[in-house]
């Protein structure tokens, strides 16, 4: 393989994918598909939906991004054939050829089959689903007149979160923030419920005591209320069936919204590679896909079992791999060994509200506004390319990052 017309071929655009092809540019020639035409920086997706950070924040353009030492495709990969080593895309003829693939097509929501769960709640990944929810919140508010009485308002401002991990933890703050605000602003009586629903027996499960602490309270400040031990029967277009201690409720609401569960892209299930229990790709310490020494896995669809075990399914991982992945692959074409390397756990920020957050570095926790401060710092570390943190970090220290508020319809969102 000559080095320098290699072709490189990486699915998907995110934490792995881009990062992989950032560090790659100029070895071999990289082509890049991704569905959207952006980047998604997900921490920051809550911020989003505040309107505390803007759309060209956190998610650039990969045009922004990247040079034109990389080739970028919108499309979306609908197969993958390893031996003819092609990948197809969805309405297009010519399949693409490739010599080194780079599989980092991330997950999908996983709503357990769960009834009406598919159908009726809203998913949290993307800057689209952030918009479909601040449009329903706002829908939901304009429903309410300012003289319904406080019991009415409530039930018609119900909003139900499914899952409390960090997901549903900073989800169901930020939105209770929104809601509350709003309230104010539109002198409605009575107060919004947002509502954090978990199966297990406490909220950030797998997180330690000292963040839990912080959460609870942010989660008590903002006024959401924690169900705990309670499993979602099933999802209805006006509410759902919740069960706790052997016994059944309904709940009417505006909307539900899910960030119980993550499984890896269907197109994974098709590929006949080596996988673990739950779907994963297991991968070689160099992140070579077992038995095929071209192919690269990284991400939230790779099982790589030298990671600390809570690292699994982030973008801190995804982000150290695709490092390591983008020297193994330099090695590969220059004919050199290539390397493992055991990643680190780097921390944990968790935005708690619109003006709170939880930050846990060095094994230290603290919280409130100056966590809040110190996350947005981290984060503009940890956003794609110099050129980009650079316009970031002087648009949020110039223009600040207060939340927009909820308004009605027709005032401009
Ligand atoms: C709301 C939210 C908040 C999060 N917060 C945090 C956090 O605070 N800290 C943390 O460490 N992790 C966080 N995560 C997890 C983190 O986003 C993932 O672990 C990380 O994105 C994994 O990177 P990846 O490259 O595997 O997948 P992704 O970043 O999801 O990238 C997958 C890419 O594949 C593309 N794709 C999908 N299907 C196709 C197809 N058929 N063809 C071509 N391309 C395709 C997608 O468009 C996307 O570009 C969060 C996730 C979400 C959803």
């Amino acid at each position: 393989m000559a080095k320098d017309q290699a072709q490189i071929l990486i699915v998907g655009g995110g934490f792995g994918g881009l990062f992989t092809a950032l560090d790659l540019a100029g070895a071999g020639e990289v082509t890049i598909v991704s569905p959207e035409d952006h980047f998604l920086f997900t921490p920051m997706l809550y911020e989003y939906l505040s309107g505390e950070v803007e759309a060209w924040h956190i998610a650039p353009q990969y045009k922004e991004l990247i040079d034109d030492r990389i080739r970028t495709i919108r499309g979306e990969v609908t197969g993958i054939d390893l031996n003819a080593r092609q990948a197809t895309l969805k309405g297009r003829e010519r399949t693409i050829s490739y010599d080194v693939l780079v599989i980092a097509l991330g997950g999908v929501t996983n709503y357990w089959n769960i009834e009406g769960a598919e159908e009726y709640a809203l998913p949290f990944r993307k800057i689209a689903h952030a918009d479909a929810l601040r449009q329903r919140m706002i829908e939901a508010l304009d429903g309410v007149p300012p003289d319904l009485p406080p019991q009415d308002a409530r039930r018609r401002l119900t909003f139900a979160v499914v899952g409390a991990g960090a997901s549903g933890v900073e989800l169901s703050t930020k939105m209770a923030d929104l809601l509350q605000d709003a309230f104010k602003r539109r002198a409605l009586h009575g107060e919004p419920r947002v509502m954090v629903i978990e199966m297990g027996s406490t909220v950030v499960p797998g997180m330690g005591d000292e963040i839990r602490t912080i959460v609870e309270d942010a989660l008590k400040q903002s006024r959401v209320e924690i169900h705990t031990e309670t499993r979602v029967l099933a999802v209805k277009e006006n509410g759902f069936t919740i069960e706790h201690n052997g016994e059944k409720t309904n709940v009417e609401a505006a909307g539900v919204i899910w960030t119980a569960g993550v499984r890896p892209n269907p197109l994974i299930e098709k590929l006949e590679v080596e996988k673990d229990r739950r779907g994963l790709i297991m991968v070689e310490p160099t992140l070579q896909v077992r038995g095929h020494k071209n192919v690269f896995a990284l991400g939230d669809i790779a099982f790589f079992e030298d990671a600390t075990p809570t690292l699994a399914g982030t973008a801190q991982l995804a982000n150290q791999q695709a490092t390591l992945l983008a020297s193994n692959i330099k090695a590969l074409l220059d004919g050199r060994r290539l390397h493992a390397r055991h990643f680190e756990e780097l921390g944990e920020a968790i935005s708690l509200g619109t003006e709170n957050a939880a930050v846990l570095a060095g094994g230290k926790a603290f919280g409130g506004p100056l966590a809040r401060q110190a996350r947005f710092a981290l984060y503009t570390a940890r956003l794609p390319t110099w050129h980009h943190r650079l316009k970031v970090g002087a648009s949020w220290f110039f223009e600040g990052t207060t939340a927009r508020p909820l308004q009605p319809l027709g005032f401009g969102r």
